[in-house]
């Protein structure tokens, strides 16, 4: 994974400040978390870290280079969201592979690299399925295998178990954990659930009107009075 920085982010929409100075620092492998109530600036700041949206101004840094604003395919970021945004005219084998199709990575060798990650979520059976016929835990599974199949140095996650129950959430929650380590993945992950901040994180950043209020480690922010 990389190291990623965001030095006094912020955006504007006309006078309206929906991040207003976002900075914080986070290692190699760690996982953070964006936690705060909607309308906080939690997605607006994700996106501006996976170059959806122009900072108004500051900075971020990943492995200590300046982002520019690129396409996320050609940064090296991997990307979940809560609605799983699958193609649906491709198999789960199609649809896992076609990362590294786009970066022209050869048929045999995408292949087997696509077959490996849908076994590791768990799908070797569901391979040659349509997204249609798989459940929602599945296709959210289906996600997480595309965004990792071509080793990002960074994941982005918003809300990517919003939509499930909650025992599949807890169950996908420790698959999530278990791939972040195994892989050693630098992850953001945005989510106004806070025991699901507390379970996953290394840090977690509270956001409050476009501001970081709290920032550290899961314990140090839930002891606060
Ligand atoms: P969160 O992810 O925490 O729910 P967002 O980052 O989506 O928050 O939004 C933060 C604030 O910015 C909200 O008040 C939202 O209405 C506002 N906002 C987001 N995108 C736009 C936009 N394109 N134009 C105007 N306001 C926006
Ligand atoms: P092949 O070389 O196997 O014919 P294609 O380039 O036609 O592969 O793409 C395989 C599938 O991916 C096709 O069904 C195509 O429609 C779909 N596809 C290609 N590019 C995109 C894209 N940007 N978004 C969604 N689907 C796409």
């Amino acid at each position: 994974g990389a190291t990623l920085q965001l030095n006094e982010l912020q955006r504007y929409y006309d006078n309206f400040g929906a991040v207003r100075g976002v900075s914080l620092s986070l290692e190699a492998g760690q996982f953070l978390t964006l936690l705060g109530p909607s309308g906080s600036g939690k997605t607006t700041t994700l996106m501006m870290i996976a170059g959806f949206i122009e900072p108004t101004a500051g900075e971020i840094l990943l492995n200590g280079q300046p982002v520019t604003h690129l396409e996320a395919h050609k940064r090296d970021i991997g990307m979940v969201f809560q609605n799983y945004a699958l193609f649906p005219h491709m198999t789960v084998l199609d649809n896992v592979a076609f990362p590294l199709k786009m970066r022209k990575v050869p048929r045999a060798e995408r292949l087997e690299r696509a077959a490996d990650f849908v076994r590791r979520v768990g799908l070797e059976n569901f391979s040659h399925r349509y997204p249609v016929q798989l459940s929602g835990g599945q296709q959210q599974r289906v996600a997480l295998a595309r965004a990792l199949v071509f080793s990002p140095s960074l994941v982005l996650m918003d809300e990517p178990l919003g939509a499930l129950d909650r025992r599949l959430r807890l169950q996908m929650q420790e698959e999530i954990k278990n791939l972040q380590t195994e892989l050693g993945l630098t992850v953001v992950y945005v989510t106004h659930d806070q025991e699901e901040a507390l379970t996953m994180s290394d840090q977690v950043a509270v956001m409050e009107n476009g501001r970081i209020s709290c920032y550290g480690p899961p314990r140090t922010i839930y002891e606060k009075p």
